[in-house]
């Protein structure tokens, strides 16, 4: 961006230097039109881009939200398994509760059958003693044949009508048992069943959990998919700007050629036949190419030649002063752009002290355009030159050794 920024300045300083030298008011008018648009065309661009960006981190916030949303789901479903589990298990239960009630019961109801019996054999005898008063009875006691038969037979019907109630007592014994048994049967399965309430009651809750939550995702699914939409809109707007600032580019450098062009043919872009001279009084402490001051291998595209602060700097070749201004890490910089035997160059000249040329300007081979200096990134004195084949589009476009150009 930063480059582009550079680029566009030095555009507008080459077009500026070519309209001011000999372009008609009306090609300049459609120039400077131009560049209003594409400054109109730029910031919105850049608008458009902090939109889409905006919609991208809503976007992201959005598929966060789904899946937080998605693991609360998956929760829930978990807990309404487990729930399922437990309502099955205490199903179980009180299905084994009832058949053991079932049981009891069938035991309580054949106790009760025997009792019955029991008893309706024992009002039986009491009955028939009573309708034959004694009779019977002493009949069976005058039927023996002595006293201690007698008393044995006495004793022995006391001792059955006692049996008799004893199996009796026992039995009600049993039955009560069995009734206190049947009773914390019920009791357990009454338990059983309010847990099974519960649990019905916390799987339904669940389950309108659930329900919540997949209408929560239902609807940041629809949001997603309108940002989605939207953002797709402003990236088709986007697309079309950048289609309009590439025909505002190419219409720029069409009108930038044919202004060079013009420049050249009416002899304000001097031709030169004498080639290039060392700029500056200096001696060469850094020669073209790779090199690594300590930050790690970079490329160095120009040569160094070092001297005291102050010492001249003068045009390389005769030309046109194309930028003369701090141009990031190269500090106070002039460029040149030159036509030698028809060849467009531009020579760069950097880390000045000060300059005395201004775009636009003419100047010949040999005229001090500059003092040396140390502006910019730069560890001591010295001049930063480059050569370029063609305008200046950036360091590395057409960058020359310049000792193939000047001898030292
Ligand atoms: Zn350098």
């Amino acid at each position: 961006m930063n480059f582009l920024k550079r680029h566009f300045k030095l555009l507008a300083a080459i077009i500026a230097v070519l309209l001011f030298v000999q372009i008609p008011a009306a090609s300049a008018a459609s120039i400077s039109e131009l560049k209003g648009k594409q400054q109109q065309v730029e910031q919105q661009k850049k608008q458009l881009n902090s939109q889409i960006s905006q919609k991208s981190s809503e976007i992201k916030s959005n598929q966060s939200k789904q899946q937080q949303l998605l693991a609360q789901v998956d929760q829930i479903v978990t807990q309404i398994s487990k729930t399922n589990g437990e309502i099955r298990q205490v199903e179980k239960e009180i299905g084994q509760a009832n058949d053991k009630i079932t049981k009891v019961k069938a035991q309580i109801d054949e106790l009760q059958k025997k009792i019955d019996e029991r008893n309706a054999l024992l009002e039986e005898r009491a009955r028939a003693l009573q309708a034959s008063g004694t009779v019977t009875f002493l009949d069976v006691l005058l039927g023996a044949n002595s006293f201690v038969d007698f008393i044995d037979r006495f004793s022995a019907v006391n001792t059955l009508i006692e049996a008799d109630r004893q199996i009796i007592r026992d039995q009600k014994n049993d039955q009560q048992k069995l009734e206190e048994q049947k009773t914390v049967l019920e009791n357990t399965k009454r338990k059983l069943e309010e847990k099974q309430a519960q649990l019905e009651n916390l799987k339904a809750s669940l389950n309108s959990q659930k329900q919540e939550k997949n209408r929560l995702m239902a609807e940041l699914e629809k949001e997603q998919q309108k940002l989605l939409s939207e953002k797709k809109l402003l990236e088709k707007q986007y697309s079309e700007y950048l289609a309009i600032s590439k025909d505002l580019e190419n219409q720029i450098a069409e009108l930038q050629r044919q202004h060079l062009s013009k420049a050249q043919s009416s002899g304000k872009l001097p031709v030169s036949t004498s080639g290039f001279m060392k700029p500056t009084n200096g001696r060469l402490t850094s020669g073209y190419g790779w090199r690594n001051l300590g930050n790690g291998p970079e490329f160095h595209y120009g040569i160094d030649l070092a001297n005291r602060p102050g010492t001249a700097i003068v045009a390389s070749a005769d030309g046109v002063v194309t930028y003369a201004a701090p141009l990031s890490t190269y500090g106070n910089v002039v460029m040149i752009t030159h036509n030698i035997n028809g060849q467009i160059y531009t020579t760069l000249y950097a880390h000045l002290r000060s300059f005395n040329v201004s775009v636009g300007q003419t100047v010949k081979q040999g005229q001090k355009i500059a003092e040396m200096g140390q502006t910019g990134r730069a560890t001591g004195p010295h001049l930063h030159f480059e050569v370029h084949i063609g305008t200046w589009r950036g360091q590395k476009a057409g960058v020359q050794n310049p000792l193939n150009y000047i001898s030292l």
